[in-house]
């Protein structure tokens, strides 16, 4: 058995049963790695000091978390993450993206209605909460 396979069979004993790299770990990941290069700029020596002790921390938890062994927890945080933070900023991007379609946000229960693109005026009733939404698409 060549060297690397050993290793890399180690590393799999090792991290079985671990978190492992999720959303958030990774998303913490990058954003040490942004934070120290927005630092490479940064000539105050108290903000120097401040981002990169962010930075740090941020890293020590990604590691914390990806070698985790309370699963239960590592993913209900993930989970957490994906639902406040990933998939709004995905949706965000994706309807950024989105020339065919308008989107309308629900005044009562925040329910995002797509609608085409191009119709004048018009009024939209939210599938969720029957509410009017009146808009321009
Ligand atoms: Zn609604």
């Amino acid at each position: 058995m060549g060297i690397f396979r050993k290793i890399g069979n180690a590393l799999a004993r090792f991290m079985y049963g671990r978190n492992g790299a999720d959303h958030l770990g990774l998303f913490t990941v990058w954003t040490a790695i942004a934070l120290d290069i927005v630092n490479m700029f940064v000539k105050n020596d108290l903000a120097y000091g401040i981002i990169g002790t962010v930075s740090g921390v941020l890293v020590f938890w990604a590691l914390f978390r990806m070698f985790s062994k309370n699963l239960a927890k590592r993913r209900a945080e993930n989970a957490k993450f994906l639902q406040k933070v990933w998939w709004p900023i995905k949706g965000k991007f994706h309807r950024m993206k989105d020339k065919d379609h308008k989107y309308f946000t629900c005044p009562t229960c925040r329910t995002v209605c797509r609608v085409p693109r191009g119709k004048g005026k018009i009024v939209i009733t939210c599938p969720k909460c029957r509410g009017r939404i009146e808009g321009k698409s």
